[in-house]
């Protein structure tokens, strides 16, 4: 439990690689049930944030604080997945030769102590779960084809549902909506919102249309530091942005 509504705490973040710094002295933090959009320039280190997040990548320095009590910087990435923290890679990776729902099912008894299998039972409980969770991905009317007939935005939905199912409660998504049709992105953003109202969601996004529909507070990261925050709208306006923007 925590006194403040801060889910996620970075302060003073440096991480250098011979010497560069990809992040240097980033301070962000994240709230409860938060919905951000990160955006900034090829090398402004979005990816390299989400690394710290996740364990991927150790700092040189600073804080990482999740839920005010774990330090991220002393854990592993496996520690850090338990904790509740689920990374979406722009990829996605569901198993195609398997259903949409027993690619639910298999993520949904992932987090058991058992190897995870399809032949065992499956409860009541998993049943509304995965029934819940299909509703929810848009995915209820496809739950019997392969995942590999799926379209490449349903696969990215498929994937979300998985992630979903391991309850995280920070879900960090890298261009959630790449390639997908003006639908799939306007039902991607529905989506997301609707998450959002329960877990926190951190959007690293390049399409400014997306992260308008998004509505959510945005922070720009600029060689290695937040640049400006605040609505699309004032972000947008800020000269310094516009520079870092133009300047390319
Ligand atoms: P973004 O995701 O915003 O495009 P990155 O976090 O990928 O930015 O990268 C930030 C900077 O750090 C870039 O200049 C990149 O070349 C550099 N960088 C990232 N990872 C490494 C690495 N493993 N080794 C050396 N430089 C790296």
């Amino acid at each position: 439990p925590t006194l403040t509504p801060t889910l996620l705490y970075l302060d003073d973040i440096t991480v250098s690689f011979d010497g560069f710094r990809a992040l240097n002295s980033l301070s962000l933090s994240i709230d409860e049930a938060e919905m951000r959009a990160i955006i900034g320039p090829n090398g402004a280190g979005k990816t390299t944030m989400m690394d710290v997040i996740t364990g991927k990548t150790r700092p040189n320095q600073g804080t990482a604080l999740f839920a005010g009590t774990h330090d991220l910087t002393a854990l592993d990435e496996a520690a850090i997945a338990q904790l509740g923290i689920g990374r979406k890679f722009q990829t996605p990776t569901v198993f195609e030769m398997h259903s949409v729902e027993d690619n639910i099912l298999l993520s949904l008894k992932a987090d058991r102590k058992s190897f995870p299998t399809l032949f065992s039972r499956r409860t009541p409980l998993e049943k509304e779960r995965i029934d819940a969770l299909l509703e929810r991905i848009r995915l209820k009317d496809h739950r019997k084809r392969k995942a590999s007939e799926l379209s490449h935005g349903q696969k990215q939905w498929l994937e979300i549902g998985m992630l979903l199912a391991q309850e995280p409660r920070v879900l960090l998504v890298d261009e959630p909506a790449a390639g997908m049709t003006d639908q799939e992105t306007a039902d991607t953003a529905d989506l997301l919102r609707e998450i959002a109202k329960t877990r926190s969601v951190i959007v690293v996004e390049h399409d400014m249309v997306f992260v308008k529909d998004l509505g959510v507070k945005v922070t720009c990261l600029h060689e290695g530091s937040v640049l400006a925050e605040g609505s699309l709208d004032q972000v947008s306006a800020d000269e310094r942005v516009i520079e870092v923007y133009l300047g390319r």
